[in-house]
Formats: structure tokens, C-alpha cells, sequence
């Protein structure tokens, strides 16, 4: 039968795997200033974002520090010898209901035949809360280096355009002003784009456009560490996150979509400053951009886009192995043949047919033990301590929690099944169940196969290596072992690349990536147990060993100073109200219960500015007395199948920000702001909204008209919320003993003040 000297070999093969996968999960180092020009450069680049960033301070679109930010992009590209052009509008993305005063920044690299153009773009403005070194200045200083590097090349064969856009983070609106009104956009055929998620780790592809076979070999040869999986652009187009290239793919243009992906705690705080940026990632992001620039400005372009996707997945970002997904099924179904009849060959002799009924226990034993084991972990190292929903400071602690939890099933298997179950009952059920994974990933999420692929290939070969090792007394060794070796690999790519977007309270879902492995190991681990005894001891010291481990987990801050809470102290008054709140806003609803407490901040229903209210803690101060915001409802009509109601409002200098929301009770189909539309509500979005709303980011002051298209005739309040400065005096008392675990985070420190408008039913 099939027999190892010893499982721990076995042990290593895992760990092997698992030292190349994370390898995947990490980025080069930075490349000095020293390289020749061919080369890029992470020092040289962050010399520029600390040029750029020199305040350190939010440069949202609109704000006088953003034009700051602006005229500085404009000296680089003029010192690297472009002659940038700018394309300065007030826009609105219908997709959003979002407007802003945007101010693009051009530059082109004129091609050798220039009949199409590559786009490579990053936003240069801010959140709310910090200066944005990663998110997105990590980009945009990555063009201006490619940018001045490009510059001394020869001209490409088709035009380079260097967009540094405006207004991302209030909507995408830069890029979709670019797409809707700047006459380049008809050339181009292709854009890479470079964002960031957080300030460390690789750099992934983690988005293409449709259509995406080409690009994907070209991403393969053209780039020196490819990460990223189609897996994970599957996922992506499932969530309710968006990038400048959203507004590109849905106009069908294809593209390359890299962002930085770990430190997630740090995105958009008040902390994504240079000092944070990892200069790793920051050199990825640059190979990445300029390994598919050279590509794509010397390719013909009419082509760019297949006729069909490719499955992909980076092996310890080396090598990209990418598939058509047209031919999955058939080599599912080949692969799957292979292996059902090696194993059956193989087992010819010693296989009877109610050794099955076991297995059929055992397995199923298993992959629930498996997420039972998850869940009830998911406890101590997630749902008791305070963490950051996505991203814990120090992982390895749980992670070795969960490591042990199953090596305390495997175990337990064993201990159970192993004179019950032989080793060719669970090969043939498990191997039967990858085959089917395979089968039903071929004609469901096709561009994820290789997940079930990879490792019947791998088994596959094996058994052809096994074929010539005649004197061996154990058959399908070999088969066994690089299938075994491709689960682990398939099972901790996976592992990790979900660890980069949920905690350990979701354990029992991060372990699923491990069924897998445990259905390859067991085959052999049985073999090996077969004629022991095995006792229970093992499996005491194994849960010992997880209860000592969660202990030192649960004493692990979840938050520190590099990767902090999000805590927010801002300032709210209802018009009418005779005093105002200091808020502790936390968006992920994890505030610093402790510094609440001791600065007298108590739970409290607040209106939330969205025709609603939320409890937050609270702290009653004196009326500020904000400024107001005036609206008159100037008229409305009747139309075709519906209501337009026509609104002035008299906006106070020195906000820098409104926001209208209107109740979805009314029908709102359409939103016009000065003649412009501004929310298109049959535009589908990724973005599933409760309220509607309209955001008009730094709109100037004075009067701005707002045109309302509905459906109902009734009456209805809408609320307007504006924001200001937050005065330091307001504050200062509260910021001594603020804790160093905690940053101001998306809408940062502000002023707001909240009013609701009675708006008549139409006649
Ligand atoms: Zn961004």
C-alpha cells in the first residue's frame, strides 16, 4: 500500500509551500537611486512623493492644498520636458451623485504611429483624513518617475498618456470628466491603473477589463513578479468597491488594474503619510507600470481585447501559469479521467466496495471538523478581542492557532477511521470530489479552475512517474505527493489571499481554503497509521497547544501606533438645537471604549445627517453656531411620467462639503446640479445604496441649483448636511490623553451641521 517513511515529510513539503506562497504575499525591495534609467527606482520615486506631500496634510479636490499638490505634479512633468495641459471642469459622476471642481493633468509621450494610446493613471487628490501617500500618491509618484524615464526613450509606437486625475476619492469623478469630455479618451485603447489599499505588501493585478486572454500573457512575460490570481478579479467584480478604471471598463476599454493590498488600517487614515509607505510595494508598483507600459506602447492595440477571458494564478510570483478559459471543461474532464483511472488501476487488487461506506463518513467528518474548528476559534481570535475588521498587526500568533486546530482534526481522523478506512477508499472519494470541484468550476466561475485543476495535473504526472518506479511497493506515491503538494499550495494561496480581506472573526471562512490539502493528505497519513496504535495523547497535547496559543493571541494589542483604530473626534449641531455634540466617530464601530469613558463621550442616538439617527458616543458642548445652508424649492412641473422639482440653495463660504439626502420613498430617478446631471439612478452600480444622496464636494460658495426628477407627487423632507473647520480650541482639551493606537480615518476632523427642509407635494 501506499506507504511514507515518516509524515513528517510531509510536514515539510507544507511548509515549503507555504515559505513560496508567501513570497507571493511580499514585495521586492526597493531598487536605489543609483540604477541606470531602464530600471525603476522606489528611492527615486519616493524622493518626488515627499516633494509632492512636503505639508503632510489632506489635499482633497477643491481644497487650496490640493492645487498645491497640482502645481507641483505640473513642475515635474515639466522639468522631464512634457508640456502638460490640464482639463479643469466642475463635474458631476452620474453614478454617484457626486460633484466636484476637478483639475486633470495631462501629459503625452507621442508614439512612432500614435493611431492608439496606453493610459497610465493614478489620482493625485486625497481622502479627507491624511495626505494620501500610499492612496494614491504611491501612483501618481510612480508615473512621474516612469514619466521622466520614458522620456528618454524612443517614441513608442503609440501614444503614452500620462492622466494624473483629480477627485477620485469623492467619486470617481476626475476620471469620469476625462472619459465623458476630454477628446483624447477616443484613443485610448488600453489604461493601467495604480491605486492603494494599504501602505505595504505586493503590488496586485487584481482587476482587468473583459476580455482579458491577451493582456494576461502579456502581464506574464512582461513583468518580473506577477501576483495576482482571476480569482481574485472574480471576487472584485462581486464587491462594492471602485477604482478610477471602473469608469474605463464600463466604456469597454481594456486595462490592468494594480493596487497595493496590505496595512489596510493605514488606508485613508490620517497616517498615510510618506514615513508609512512602504518602499517595497512601492518599487512593485513601478515594475508592475512599467514592465506593461513598455509592453502595451509597442503593441497593436486593435487586438488588445480577446475574445475570451483566462484563468490565471501566480506561482510564488514567479511565473504566472494562465489558461483560455474555453478549454477548462475539456481538461477537467481529461485530467479527472486520468486520475480516476490511475487510482483504480493502481488499486485493482486490494479495492472492495464497502470500503467505501467509511470514507464516505470520514471525508464528510473532515471538511465539517475543518470549519467547526474555524468557527469555534474564530471566538477567542476575533470575535472577543478588539481588531481591525480586515487586518490584524500581528497574524502569525492566530494563524498558527488555525494550523494547529487542523493538525488536531487530521489527527482525530486518523485516530478514529484509520482501521476502518483505507488509504484507496479516501483516494478514490476524495479525488473523486476534486474532479467534480473541477467539473462544476468549469462551468461556473470557469476563470476559477485552476483551483481543482492544478492538482489533478499534478496527480496526473505523478502517476506517470509511478508508472516507471516498478519495483516500488507503494503505487501512486509519487501521484500523491505532488497532488498533495499542489493542494498546499492551492490551499495556502488562498489562505492568504483572504487574510488580506477579512479578521479572524472569520476564521471557519478563511479555513475552507484548507479542505484541499486535507483531503489529499489523508490518503497517506492512513497508510502510515495503519498497523499503529494510536492513543489519544497526542490530540491532548494538540488542543493544549491551541489554548496556550489563543491565550498569548488574546493578549496581543489588535491595534498599535503603525497600525491604528479608526477614531475620529468631529463636531455635529442640528439646526434649531441649542447645543451641539462632540462626536468619537468610528466607522468601523470600534472606538477606544476606555478614552471614551474617561473624556465623559456616552452612547447616544444622533441624527445621522441621513434621515436617520445612529448611536455614537457623544459629548454635549456649546452651539458653535455653523454657518446655514438656504433652500427654496423653485418650482415644479409636471413631466412625462413623473415630477421635476427645481431647488436653489444659497451655499455659506467656507464649506467644504454638502450633502443632500433624499428619501428613497419619493422615486428619485435623476438629479441634476446646475444643469448638470449629477445622479443617474438606472446607471447600474456595484454600490447598493439606502438613502439617495448627492455630495458636492468643495462646490464654492453662493447659489447652486439643484433639479430633482421623481416619480411621487408627496410631499418630503430632505436633509442637508455641510461641513467646515473644526476649531483646534473645540479639540485641543481632548487630545492629550488621546490614545497613540487611534487616527483620524475617511472623513477625518470636521464641523458639521445637519438640516432638514419640508418640501411641499407637488399640485
Ligand atoms: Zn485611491
Amino acid at each position: 500500500m501506499l506507504r511514507l517513511r515518516h509524515p513528517v515529510s510531509l510536514l515539510i513539503i507544507c511548509l515549503l509551500v507555504m515559505l513560496g506562497v508567501l513570497r507571493s504575499y511580499t514585495a521586492p525591495s526597493p531598487v536605489g537611486a543609483d540604477a541606470p534609467d531602464v530600471v525603476f527606482s522606489a528611492i527615486r520615486a519616493e524622493a518626488i512623493l515627499r516633494d509632492l506631500l512636503q505639508e503632510n496634510v489632506p489635499h482633497v479636490s477643491g481644497s487650496p492644498d490640493n492645487t498645491v499638490v497640482r502645481n507641483r505634479v505640473v513642475s515635474h512633468l515639466e522639468s522631464s520636458a512634457y508640456e502638460p495641459q490640464f482639463q479643469a471642469r466642475f463635474h458631476c459622476n452620474p453614478m454617484f451623485g457626486a460633484c466636484s471642481p476637478v483639475e486633470n493633468i495631462i501629459a503625452i509621450k507621442p508614439g512612432s504611429e500614435g493611431k492608439a494610446a496606453v493610459l497610465l493613471t493614478a489620482h493625485y487628490d486625497s481622502g479627507w483624513a491624511g495626505p494620501g501617500a500610499a492612496d494614491d500618491g504611491s501612483g501618481m509618484s510612480a508615473i512621474l518617475e516612469i514619466a521622466r524615464m520614458a522620456a528618454n526613450f524612443p517614441p513608442f509606437k503609440n501614444d503614452i498618456i500620462f492622466l494624473i486625475s483629480d477627485s477620485e476619492e469623492n467619486g470617481l469623478i476626475g476620471a469620469d470628466a476625462f472619459a465623458e469630455h476630454h477628446p483624447l479618451f477616443e484613443k485610448v485603447k488600453v489604461v493601467i491603473n495604480l491605486e492603494a489599499r494599504g501602505v505595504t505588501g505586493p503590488s496586485a493585478l487584481f482587476e482587468t477589463g473583459e476580455g482579458n486572454r491577451s493582456i494576461i500573457r502579456m502581464f506574464a512575460k512582461n513583468v518580473e513578479r506577477p501576483l495576482g490570481t482571476s480569482l481574485a478579479n472574480e471576487i472584485y467584480k462581486r464587491m462594492p468597491n471602485n477604482t478610477d478604471y471602473t469608469v474605463y471598463k464600463r466604456k469597454g476599454v481594456m486595462g490592468v488594474n494594480f493596487a497595493i493590498i496590505q496595512g489596510v488600517p493605514v488606508y485613508h487614515s490620517a497616517i498615510d503619510d510618506p514615513d508609512h509607505l512602504d518602499l517595497g510595494s512601492l518599487q512593485h508598483q513601478g515594475d508592475n507600470a512599467w514592465g506593461m507600459l513598455k509592453a502595451l506602447g509597442e503593441r497593436d492595440l486593435d487586438a488588445i481585447t480577446s475574445r475570451e477571458d483566462a484563468g490565471y494564478i501566480d506561482v510564488f510570483s514567479k511565473r504566472l501559469v494562465h489558461y483560455p478559459v474555453s478549454i477548462t471543461s475539456g481538461l477537467a474532464l481529461f485530467f479527472g479521467v486520468w486520475v480516476m483511472i490511475a487510482i483504480g488501476l493502481a488499486f485493482r487488487k486490494v479495492f472492495r466496495f464497502h470500503q467505501l461506506r467509511w470514507g464516505l463518513l470520514a471525508i464528510p467528518y473532515v471538511l465539517l471538523a475543518i470549519v467547526a474548528g474555524g468557527y469555534i476559534l474564530s471566538w477567542p481570535l476575533g470575535q472577543w478581542p478588539d481588531l481591525h475588521p480586515l487586518e490584524h498587526p500581528h497574524p502569525w500568533v492566530g494563524r498558527l492557532a488555525l494550523f494547529l486546530m487542523l493538525g488536531l482534526v487530521g489527527y482525530s481522523t486518523l485516530k478514529l477511521f484509520s482501521s476502518r478506512v483505507s488509504a484507496c477508499a479516501w483516494m478514490i472519494i476524495a479525488w473523486a470530489m476534486i474532479f467534480i470541484l473541477g467539473m462544476q468550476l468549469t462551468s461556473r466561475i470557469p476563470a476559477a479552475s485552476h483551483i481543482a485543476l492544478i492538482p489533478l495535473l499534478m496527480f496526473a504526472l505523478g502517476s506517470v512517474i509511478d508508472l516507471f518506479r516498478k519495483k516500488s511497493p507503494a503505487p501512486l506515491l509519487f501521484a500523491s505527493i505532488l497532488g498533495f503538494a499542489a493542494t498546499c499550495f492551492i490551499s495556502f494561496y488562498h489562505f492568504f489571499m483572504l487574510d488580506v480581506v477579512m479578521n479572524f472573526d472569520y476564521s471557519h471562512f478563511k479555513v475552507i481554503s484548507f479542505w484541499l490539502m486535507a483531503l489529499a493528505v489523508m490518503p497517506m497519513l492512513l497508510a502510515f497509521a495503519k498497523d499503529r496504535e494510536l492513543t489519544w495523547q497526542p490530540a491532548k497535547w494538540l488542543s493544549l497547544a491551541i489554548l496556550m496559543v489563543c491565550l498569548v493571541h488574546l493578549f496581543l494589542p489588535g491595534f498599535t501606533a503603525e497600525r491604528p483604530r479608526d477614531m475620529t473626534l468631529m463636531y455635529s449641531e442640528i439646526e434649531g438645537a441649542d447645543a451641539g455634540y462632540l462626536v468619537l466617530e468610528s466607522i468601523y464601530g470600534r472606538h477606544d471604549k476606555e478614552y471614551a469613558k474617561s473624556q465623559g463621550f456616552e452612547m447616544m442616538e444622533l441624527n445621522s445627517g441621513r434621515l436617520g439617527s445612529v448611536e455614537r458616543p457623544v459629548r454635549e458642548v456649546a452651539l458653535l453656531g455653523l454657518p446655514a445652508v438656504e433652500m427654496v424649492e423653485e418650482g415644479v412641473r409636471a413631466e412625462e411620467k413623473g415630477w421635476h422639482r427645481e431647488l436653489r440653495i444659497d451655499l455659506p463660504a467656507n464649506s467644504h462639503m454638502l450633502r443632500l439626502t433624499i428619501p428613497k420613498s419619493i422615486g428619485l430617478e435623476k438629479a441634476w446640479v446646475n444643469g448638470e446631471l449629477a445622479l443617474d439612478l438606472s446607471i447600474e452600480s456595484k454600490y447598493e445604496r439606502s438613502v439617495d444622496s448627492l455630495e458636492l464636494v468643495y462646490p464654492g460658495a453662493g447659489p447652486v441649483t439643484v433639479g430633482l426628477q421623481t416619480t411621487g407627487p408627496e410631499a418630503f423632507t430632505i436633509a442637508a448636511v455641510s461641513w467646515y473647520d473644526l476649531p483646534d480650541a473645540l479639540v485641543a482639551p481632548f487630545m492629550d490623553d488621546w490614545p497613540d493606537d487611534a487616527q483620524p480615518f475617511m472623513y477625518g476632523p470636521r464641523a458639521e451641521k445637519i438640516q432638514e427642509f419640508e418640501l411641499g407635494a407637488a399640485q
